[in-house]
């Protein structure tokens, strides 16, 4: 059995609100099978418990009536008393017509505090209507995932739990969905992956992906190293070895591994057998060093939906550097600390030097990106202008899987916001300056080895949690609504919408998925930054998408037109 998250609020709190949280009380009548709470509910609301003052009490009537989506406010409500630790927090819509979302507030290691602007905690009564859950699957779940779940006030429910409604009604399942579980999920769900994740989490797919928009793009997809599938390109790569000059290098790795396990260096003399699980790469021999160290970059890449496509870059993030000073003469080849960055491989080098101290993020074999960025400006080097580049090469990533990640799920349009997933990508930058991605992972690891790591990976958590908007579902009530349906779209009309015409010209559909594009970028906070749809640059990717989609379109359309169509529709 796994170790439940427990409620646990500030002693100042009524101990028997915690108590009847933590048992869990609901009960299931045995006359209706219906379930019930118990009638002992504390009737003080949650304000008076805090002290607030009579003018702030005065604003609850009017906070709760956004919670039943009749009516909103534009103002900002900030909290000053402190919130008891772990109790849920609404955070509520910055406009009309639309939901509420649940806040979460960082864990202390993420040394931070997420400033309450329009959120407000939740009254007893709403703790138990709403009461939050998540499955987080695997035997042994990340601390990071099960921690900012704890702190936002949710409980972890257990495979094992008796009562098979309660499993089945999490907020949040963290890790892949089966069959059933996709097929049961509803509108107020959520779920970590992307059904067909694999289309950028596989080596193998990822290049048949990328490499389909390279023969269209040359240009523009010129950042994946050439890539020999063996199964299908045993014989091109043969030739290739042949007719390379004699210090050519290349890597072949497994299609389908991680950390580094199987990957070998190739050069011009090794015996390549036709191995149809593995796939070789051109090697990019010519990194960028730091102290004369190889490193990659992991960036951490949110993508929240894809259709409209939303894409999310984190601000920070780990680099991982090599243990053994970077050569390519040819007795180092086998090497692994010299030409492998991967954590899992260079922890076990006795030249790996553990950081100790998350303040100092500049130490040791693994560092942040804040660090890095402030070492290249030391250096003379455009920081700004290699994240962009960065920036550039993940979103053509994700517009060149976007048409396989659609096609694998064909619910996306009724789920549209019930998946989201957080893709690690490996980045390599060369001597240039020219960033290369080598692959990206669909489950990064949120292993934490130091108190940087445990800062960064659960601050990062948060965040995703808290971007992507788990919606309040009144598990009280038997009805869940039902999906939105959709209609013909007409994405010839688009150009010609406009301020004036809006209102008769779009469908409700439209305005909750722009309503939900703008709350979406309200809630990114100050780590998160929003790389598609981006107003400043939105056009320029547009061209790149094998197919224009409707939505992609109308949010063009929308910034195009200055976003005034949602002051119309409020
Ligand atoms: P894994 O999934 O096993 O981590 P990667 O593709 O990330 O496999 O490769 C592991 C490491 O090998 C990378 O972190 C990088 O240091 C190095 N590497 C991989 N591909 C290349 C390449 N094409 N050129 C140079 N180094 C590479």
């Amino acid at each position: 059995m796994r170790q439940k998250l427990q409620l646990k609020g500030d002693t100042s709190l009524s101990q028997s609100v915690i108590q009847r949280r933590n048992s869990n009380q609901r009960q299931k009548s045995p006359v209706q099978g219906r379930r019930l709470f118990l009638s002992h509910v504390i009737q003080t609301p949650l304000s008076l418990q805090y002290g607030q003052t009579q003018q702030q009490q005065q604003q609850q009537p009017q906070q709760q009536q956004i919670i039943q989506g009749r009516s909103h406010s534009q103002s900002t409500v900030v909290f000053q008393k402190e919130i008891p630790q772990k109790w849920p927090i609404i955070q509520l819509p910055f406009l009309k017509n639309t939901e509420p979302t649940i806040f979460f507030q960082y864990p202390p290691v993420c040394e931070d505090k997420r400033p309450l602007v329009n959120a407000r905690p939740m009254t007893v009564e709403e703790v138990k209507k709403y009461s939050l859950t998540c499955k987080v699957l695997g035997s042994a779940p990340y601390k990071c995932v099960l921690t900012s779940f704890d702190w936002a006030g949710f409980k972890r429910i257990d495979e094992d739990d008796e009562d098979e409604d309660e499993y089945e009604e999490w907020n949040v399942q963290w890790g892949i969905g089966n069959k059933i579980t996709l097929r049961n999920m509803n509108r107020y769900q959520k779920i970590n992956h992307f059904p067909g994740c694999w289309n950028m989490g596989r080596k193998d797919l990822l290049w048949i992906n990328l490499s389909k928009f390279k023969r269209k793009y040359p240009k523009e997809y010129n950042f994946i190293p050439n890539t020999y599938l063996l199964q299908y390109d045993y014989d091109r790569f043969i030739m290739a070895q042949e007719s390379a000059q004699k210090d050519t290098l290349w890597i072949k790795k497994p299609c389908a591994d991680s950390r580094g396990r199987g990957i070998t260096m190739i050069s011009k003399k090794s015996k390549v057998k036709k191995d149809k699980n593995c796939l070789i790469m051109d090697y990019i021999y010519n990194p960028h060093l730091i102290n004369g160290f190889k490193y990659d970059l992991r960036v951490y890449v949110l993508i929240s939906c894809f259709d409209p496509l939303r894409v999310y870059m984190y601000k920070d993030g780990l680099v991982r550097f090599a243990t053994q000073k970077y050569s390519t003469n040819s007795k180092d080849l086998t090497k692994r600390y010299i030409h492998l960055t991967n954590f899992a491989v260079n922890k076990l080098s006795p030249n790996f030097v553990k950081n100790k101290d998350s303040q100092k993020d500049d130490e040791g074999s693994k560092w942040s990106h804040l660090a890095y960025r402030k070492k290249l400006d030391d250096l003379g080097v455009d920081s700004r202008e290699l994240f962009s580049r960065i920036k550039d090469v993940v979103l053509k990533t994700c517009i060149a899987t976007e048409p396989f990640m659609l096609d694998s799920n064909a619910k996306s349009q009724e789920h549209r916001n019930g998946y989201f997933e957080l893709y690690g990508f490996d980045v390599l930058i060369d001597e240039n300056l020219k960033p290369w991605v080598l692959e990206v992972n669909v489950s990064p690891s949120l292993n934490s080895s130091s108190p940087l790591d445990k800062k960064i990976k659960t601050s990062l958590i948060s965040d995703v949690l808290h971007l992507v908007g788990v919606p309040l579902w009144d598990k009280s009530n038997q009805k869940v609504a039902s999906p939105p349906k959709y209609n013909q779209r007409n994405i010839k009309e688009i150009p010609n919408i406009n301020t004036s015409n809006c209102l008769s010209k779009l469908s409700q559909n439209d305005f909750n998925m722009l309503i939900q594009t703008v709350e979406e970028v309200k809630r990114k906070g100050k780590n998160f930054s929003c790389i598609f749809p981006n107003p400043k640059t939105i056009h320029q990717y547009m061209d790149l998408f094998e197919f224009p989609r409707y939505n992609n379109k109308l949010i063009e359309r929308f910034y195009q037109d200055r976003c005034n169509w949602l002051s119309r529709y409020n």
